[in-house]
């Protein structure tokens, strides 16, 4: 008799930890691999002992699974899934249910949910965040897709996942076709902002207050009771006192030059698709663009001049804090921006996102998880409609609060000549968002002058005109 709940397949890291999760919840979970092989040493090895079973062919994994048939593709995104795909849909009935975990393309998720469809299987697209250790003890989960699969995984889905406050579990249902890869690639790109910024309040410690690792460490590990507390905030604060084998600090060690998968980038040239303004991210992804021309800067550092660094002169304390504030302002401004970017997706695509539920979600589990996303919940809890994250009473009064001192750091940095990316943008679309009137009439004027584009008047909405601007033809 069929007796596996649910069949994982992809036995690399992140399938087998999640096998070994589903298994401590009680559920029968059916191991396959593309190399066989890896299915007989995965029960030899990690499994022992546990009631995952395996199987040694496609064939064989299909005929050990209770109906509706619930199969989780854990392999590398690309053509992998769609091979996987292809061999799996002739073995499976009507209402059976494909999960791909791995790190999809949005679109492609949403190309497969519509191709399904037609052939009767309902798919769905997660986001899994967390790495090893989270797929192993509960991972922050994104599904979306087919809707009506939902009821029948919600159940192993919301028992394997993160769990916060009351055990309230970091999972729930995103929304149709690819909203649940669309709300985890936004996740990596709110990831990408959020360690940027850390490393401007690092950057402005070390180089303007001249502090020592010891000094930095304790800092953060201060923060980390505030409202920044957070797992970044966290393993910032270990990173900068962790010393190497010879005794000394081990962070001034590595190059400064940051890699990327890509993301980040995805998320921002989402941004420019839809025309949602997320500079941070943007800014993010750039500042380590910026950072791997290492050879370049090593040369532009010997030839082009800045101010001169001074020994910090300042209230030591106060400053940190408002470092501090400068850090929590941008980081409101950042969240609002990814915000801005699922609705706007939303709308494009007609896709019904639940969007204290995606706070929930990014609560616990994943690298992003901190205390603020709580308030985050709340604030869409209080006003499922909210228009923007910085019109919520909360938000508007905590950057309120943090204005002056967020202004100070940015002008201390630039004085100084300290880069400060996303401090920077995320102040100028704040001050940018707040302004009735921008000074976009002027590049209005200038389209209308050298293309004739026409412009509109503020006392004539609708109405697009030309001017002769030179009296010229
Ligand atoms: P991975 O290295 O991305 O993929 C390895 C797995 O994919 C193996 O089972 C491999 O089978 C299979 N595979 C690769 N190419 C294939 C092909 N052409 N046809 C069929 N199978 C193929 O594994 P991972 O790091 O565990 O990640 C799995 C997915 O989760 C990826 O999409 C990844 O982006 C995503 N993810 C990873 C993390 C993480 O922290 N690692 C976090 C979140 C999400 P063989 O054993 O036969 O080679």
């Amino acid at each position: 008799l069929p007796r596996a709940d649910i069949a994982l397949i992809g036995l690399a890291v992140m399938g087998q930890n999640l096998i070994l999760n589903m298994n401590d919840h009680g559920f029968v979970v059916c191991a396959f691999n593309r190399t066989v092989s890896k299915v007989d040493d995965f029960l030899a090895k990690e499994a022992k002992g546990t009631k995952v079973i395996g199987a040694h062919s496609l064939e064989e994994m299909v005929s050990k699974l209770k109906k509706p048939r619930r199969i989780i593709l854990l392999v590398k995104a690309g053509s992998a899934v769609d091979d996987f795909i292809n061999k799996l849909v002739p073995l499976l009935e009507t209402g059976d249910i494909i999960i791909d975990g791995g790190n999809s393309e949005y679109r492609d998720t949403t190309r497969r949910c519509k191709e399904l469809k037609e052939k009767g299987i309902l798919f769905v697209g997660s986001g899994v965040s967390g790495g090893e250790e989270g797929a192993r003890y509960g991972p922050s989960l994104m599904p979306g897709g087919a809707k009506e699969a939902w009821p029948h995984i919600k159940t192993i889905f919301q028992s394997i996942a993160a769990k916060v406050g009351s055990g309230e579990p970091c999972c729930d249902w995103v929304g149709d076709e690819g909203a649940g890869h669309f709300v985890k690639m936004v996740h990596n790109g709110i990831e990408y902002g959020d360690m940027q910024l850390i490393c401007e309040a690092y950057h402005l410690m070390k180089d303007v207050v001249g502090m020592d690792h010891d000094e930095m460490s304790k800092v953060f590990q201060e923060w980390n009771k505030t409202e920044l507390d957070s797992f970044l905030i966290e393993i910032t604060a270990n990173i900068l006192k962790f010393r190497d084998a010879d005794g000394n600090y081990l962070l001034p060690k590595i190059k400064d030059s940051a890699g990327q998968k890509g993301t980040g980038k995805w998320t921002a040239i989402s941004a420019l698709e839809y025309g949602v303004p997320v500079t941070l991210i943007g800014e993010a992804v750039f500042a380590r663009c910026l950072s791997s021309l290492k050879d370049e800067r090593t040369q532009a550092s010997k030839l082009l001049h800045g101010p001169k660094m001074t020994q910090f002169s300042g209230n030591k304390k106060a400053f940190l804090e408002d470092i501090r504030k400068a850090l929590y302002a941008s980081k409101i401004i950042s969240y609002a921006q990814g915000f801005m970017l699922l609705r706007q997706a939303a709308k494009e695509f007609g896709w019904t996102l639940n969007y204290g539920g995606i706070a929930l979600m990014w609560r616990g589990g994943c690298i992003i998880r901190s205390v603020f996303l709580g308030k985050i919940k709340d604030a869409f809890d209080r006003n499922p409609a909210l228009q923007n994250l910085l019109l919520d009473d909360f938000f508007k009064t905590a950057v309120e609060n943090c204005q002056d001192s967020w202004r100070r750091v940015i002008s201390t940095g630039v004085q100084i000549g300290i880069p400060m990316p996303c401090f920077t943008t995320a102040l100028s679309f704040y001050d940018g968002y707040r302004h009735e009137v921008l000074p976009a009439n002027l590049i209005q004027a200038q389209r209308d002058y050298f293309g004739a584009h026409t412009y509109e008047l503020l006392s004539k909405p609708g109405v697009f005109i030309h001017t002769n601007w030179t009296g010229h033809g």
